[in-house]
């Protein structure tokens, strides 16, 4: 599959972690990486997508990244990943710049 990686998994996880169940939750790179399958469907091999997100892991870019944080979902204290802090900060600071638009 060779391009597996980053490209296509990133999106899934952003969504993983925006969207329902796990939305702002901090969740494992092992729950995510089962999350992952489950959405990719089969075509995918596990040790492709742990691939991909051992490179999320390594540049989480939107997505905060915990090096050891109790997971949401196993509870074990692992490497995690969510899109909780950064996403409000971002929209704090958007919310910022609405705001010193709207002065004179
Ligand atoms: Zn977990």
């Amino acid at each position: 599959m060779g391009f597996t990686s980053a490209e296509i998994i990133r999106p899934l996880v952003g969504s993983i972690l925006q969207n329902g169940r796990w939305a702002h939750a901090f969740l494992c790179h092992r729950c995510l990486v089962t999350l992952t399958l489950e959405q990719l469907g089969r075509g995918y091999k596990d040790y492709e997508v742990r691939r991909g997100m051992a490179k999320l892991l390594e540049s989480p870019e939107a997505l905060v990244y915990m090096r050891a944080f109790p997971c949401a979902e196993c509870q074990d204290t692992l490497a995690c990943l969510s899109a909780t802090w950064r996403e409000s900060r971002q929209r704090r600071r958007r919310l910022r710049r609405a705001a010193n638009n709207t002065l004179p």
